[in-house]
């Protein structure tokens, strides 16, 4: 797949608390030309296991394990760099959400493996965030 973004796609850069500029996820990708928020939206379709006032989970359209399931915000954020401080108690309600779904699935206590992978060198090729919960199989480690 091709990136949505990265480096293609001009962005508005803020400033943060720390001082640094950060780019800004850019707003024209909402409900338009991002997968994952057309997936949200309901505009495109997808084996939904979970949606709250937050976050949507749902079946990897290529799975790597016998459970791997993305957990993605309603909201548009590009990648973990452009997380604020404002986005706090959403990244505890997707890591919360991934546990929940472990457990459903019966893998909580055998194990799972949580993914945020970021940018060019982790293998993002959609960029809008999402957890990946991976399980029912040994995972093997140190990743590729
Ligand atoms: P990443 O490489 O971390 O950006 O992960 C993107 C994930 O999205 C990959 O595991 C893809 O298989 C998955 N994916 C891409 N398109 C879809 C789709 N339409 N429905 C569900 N999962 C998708
Ligand atoms: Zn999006």
């Amino acid at each position: 797949m091709v990136p949505e973004s990265g480096g293609i796609v001009p962005r508005i850069m803020t400033r943060g608390r720390d001082g640094l500029s950060h780019a800004a996820a850019p707003a024209y990708t909402r409900g338009m030309s991002c997968l994952f928020c057309r997936i949200v939206s309901g505009e495109i379709p997808a084996k939904k296991v979970f949606e709250d006032d937050d976050v949507v989970a749902f079946e990897d359209i290529n799975p790597q394990a016998p459970l791997h399931v993305l957990v993605v915000p309603r909201a548009h954020v590009a990648t973990l760099n452009d997380l604020g401080d404002g986005h706090d108690r959403l990244v505890g309600v997707m890591v919360r959400r991934a546990a929940a779904i472990a457990a459903e699935r019966g893998v909580a206590a055998r194990g799972y493996r949580t993914v945020f992978n970021c940018n060019g060198d982790a293998g993002q090729t959609v960029f809008h965030i999402h957890l990946h919960v991976l399980g029912g199989r040994a995972l093997a480690w140190p990743p590729g």
